[in-house]
């Protein structure tokens, strides 16, 4: 990939924002906040634009892309289907942190999606991230504005840190409010399922909907494409095909244990004698930080865990920490989400 030099931009001011609008309509790469973390916007109609996205980040090219519309009813040009469920999670989340996987029409890049049938769509609520993809005027392709399988973005220093030199400008609006990607939702008429979980719970979304999600498959089953006349055209996609489902992804450098509280409290010392240096991250106030170990602290609910989150990591990562331990989260449904990403995070 070129070298660009990456442009500090402003979104309180008219004339940056104007500037983002130009580069990203000429086919430049600006990475935006929107209410989940910081996207790596391009123009999605734009294959070549798309493509820089994948150079600029490292990323596999068979990890297809989330396409933001400025407004709910834009996202259904982009599909061959819109069924009554779409609707229906459209009007109760949209604009919001949910992401809709539907069947793309023939406008929509191979290279946004990888090359698969499907399109994954989202309207993000962020007051920046409309006005600027309105200003396009054109659908905008956005991953998280990291490299590839680091820990996403929630401010434009974070941005900065990762790709200062590999694009061609950050639009800076701030910290992003949620600190989690998006709940990503495969749904076909009458049915639907989580792809990756995000700030929308799964509960939130069968109580919309009324009907509860199509139990998970057995992955041979999913990606089977022999399955005559079980409609494996209609399954959800396989976790191939949803890199949100990586197993290690969301990740700062270094080794990264998720433990129990009692687990933490008892192995911080050996961690700390055989890694060289420890960092922790406790949820809540109940864990005193071992002595001579880095701590983090979040709260002990879902949504201020969830908006600090990264930012620790990142913390942690830049003290050094040749070891992170993170204190494991309640196991409950309103956690689910950020379970999820310390999972990954601990591959
Ligand atoms: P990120 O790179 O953090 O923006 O994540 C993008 C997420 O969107 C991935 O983790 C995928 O799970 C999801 N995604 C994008 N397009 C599709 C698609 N066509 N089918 C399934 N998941 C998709
Ligand atoms: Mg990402």
């Amino acid at each position: 990939m070129t070298a660009r030099k990456t442009q500090r931009l402003s979104a309180s001011r008219p004339r940056d924002l104007a500037e983002a609008a130009r580069l990203l309509r000429e086919g430049g790469l600006v990475a935006f906040p929107t209410e989940t973390v910081y996207g790596l916007g391009a123009h999605a109609l734009e294959p070549l634009a798309v493509r820089a996205i994948f150079a600029a980040k490292g990323r596999p090219s068979h990890n297809p892309l989330i396409v933001h519309v400025a407004e709910p009813a834009r996202a259904q040009a982009l599909v061959t289907e819109w069924p009554a469920s779409a609707q229906t999670l459209a009007d109760a989340f949209w604009p919001g942190p949910l992401t809709l996987v539907l069947p793309k029409t023939s406008d929509v890049p191979d290279e946004v999606t990888a090359g698969g049938p499907t399109v994954a769509l989202r309207c993000p609520s962020h007051p920046v991230a409309r006005e600027l993809i309105e200003r396009v005027g054109a659908p905008i392709a956005a991953p998280s504005a990291n490299k590839s399988e680091h820990v996403s973005p929630t401010t434009a220093a974070h941005v900065l840190a990762d790709l200062d030199g590999r694009i061609d400008a950050v639009l800076d609006g701030g910290q992003s409010g949620l600190g989690i990607e998006s709940t990503v939702v495969w749904l076909s008429e009458g049915q639907w399922r989580v792809l990756r979980p995000g700030s929308v719970t799964q509960q939130q979304l069968h109580d919309v909907l009324g009907v509860a999600p199509r139990p998970d498959l057995a992955q041979s089953n999913v990606s089977a494409s022999s399955g005559q006349g079980t409609g494996a055209e209609r399954m959800p996609p396989a976790a191939h095909a949803s890199p949100g489902l990586m197993k290690r992804h969301y990740a700062p450098a270094g080794t990264v244990r998720l433990l129990d509280a009692a687990t933490l409290a008892r192995e911080s010392d050996h961690l700390m004698k055989t890694q060289g240096s420890l960092g922790v991250l406790l949820c809540g106030e109940e864990v005193p930080v071992p002595s001579g170990a880095h701590g983090m602290r979040l709260p002990r609910d879902p949504a201020g865990y969830a908006r600090g989150l990264y930012a620790a990591l990142r913390d942690l990562e830049e003290l050094g920490c040749a070891a992170i331990a993170i204190q494991a989260v309640p196991e409950d449904p309103s956690w689910a989400a950020i379970a999820d990403r310390l999972q990954r995070a601990a591959g």
